[in-house]
């Protein structure tokens, strides 16, 4: 068979995609290794419109529950490949299913980036985490560490705020959250706000002990912490494409405002794509956008 459609990601984007492509009548497959993408791993989502303030998991089975009752399922894998074959698309996933289709929407978002200094590899999952969300319950009433300087970061360091003892936010340059965020964490009795340092190593035994950090003036610090989060931005999931579309500098892929690729035939939405607003809103008005121009595509490209 060969769909109208797949949908590669299940987060806001993609599982918009999904809703307007099959509310448009199109066959298609619903491809992705999570649902709900990042905004499962939000605790509490206070900008998504309708909703005061909604858990981002629970957001995230509105979604999926909505597609569900149109009768459309998610195939929970892997996309290790996708190949242009004549005018279709072979989408290959880790379980060596194929699907063909003649769109392709990519949805897949963006993952956290790595600092990249000794002991991160080693203590992962042993006291360093990519997720306050998913890990900060772990470190109650621990002193742990948040590296990184923007949103994602002051997020992080306010909600270890309601567990942790002691909260350092360690900081490359200055902080670069918004104004908001910014006034909390400066107000809380339980952060230091340390501005110009860099992490040089994270040592411990069994479990994290210790976050080493340097000015720019050289000056040596030893902070004792049971847990290190790492907030630094995030990288697009488009390895799988293997350099099909243009991607940016940041490789993010390139797209019109349709979120039309450079490949006609492929579509992107949400945080994988050049589109520098990085939200649920953003992520789930581009999934529209894109079926809807996938739509209007399928029906004078016969
Ligand atoms: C801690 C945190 C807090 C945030 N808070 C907010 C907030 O309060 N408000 C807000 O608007 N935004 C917030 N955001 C940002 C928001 O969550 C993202 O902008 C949004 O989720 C992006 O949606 P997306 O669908 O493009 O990608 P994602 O949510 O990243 O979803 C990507 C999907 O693709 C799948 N996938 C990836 N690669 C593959 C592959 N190879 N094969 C199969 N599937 C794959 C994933 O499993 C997932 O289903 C927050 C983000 C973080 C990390």
């Amino acid at each position: 068979m060969t769909f109208d459609t797949v949908v590669i990601g299940a987060g806001p984007a993609g599982l918009t995609a999904a809703l307007y492509a099959k509310r448009k009548g199109l066959t298609l497959a619903v491809i992705a290794d999570s649902i709900g993408g990042q905004m499962s791993k939000t605790a509490n989502i206070e900008n998504y419109p309708g909703h005061e303030i909604i858990p981002g998991k629970q957001l995230a089975l509105i979604m999926q529950e909505q597609i569900k009752q149109l009768g459309q399922d998610i195939v929970m894998d892997r996309v290790t490949g996708v190949e242009r074959i004549g005018n279709r698309f072979r989408t290959t996933t880790a379980t060596g299913k194929h699907f063909d289709s003649r769109t392709l929407i990519i949805a897949t978002g963006a993952h956290w980036r790595e600092i990249g200094v000794p002991g991160e590899k080693e203590f992962k999952n042993r006291g360093v985490s990519y997720c306050t969300t998913c890990d900060g319950p772990l470190f109650a009433d621990m002193d742990v560490a948040v590296v990184g300087g923007a949103n994602a970061a002051a997020e992080s360091v306010l909600e270890m705020t309601h567990y942790a003892t002691k909260v350092y936010m360690i900081v490359r340059s200055t902080l670069k959250a918004d104004q908001i965020l910014a006034d909390r964490i400066m107000s809380s009795p339980k952060v230091t706000v340390l501005q110009g340092y860099t992490v040089e190593k994270i040592t411990g035994t069994d479990f994290v002990e210790a976050i080493h950090i340097r000015s720019k003036a050289g000056e040596q610090k030893t902070l004792q912490v049971g847990g290190v989060f790492v907030e630094i931005g995030q990288d697009p999931n488009t390895d799988f494409l293997k350099g099909l579309v243009k991607t940016n500098d940041k490789g993010e892929i390139i797209i019109d405002e349709y979120c039309r690729t450079s490949v006609q035939g492929i579509y992107a939405c949400g945080d994988v794509t050049d589109v520098p607003q990085k939200q649920v809103i953003v992520a789930a008005g581009e999934g529209a956008k894109a079926a809807m121009d996938v739509y209007t595509y399928l029906s004078t490209h016969r």
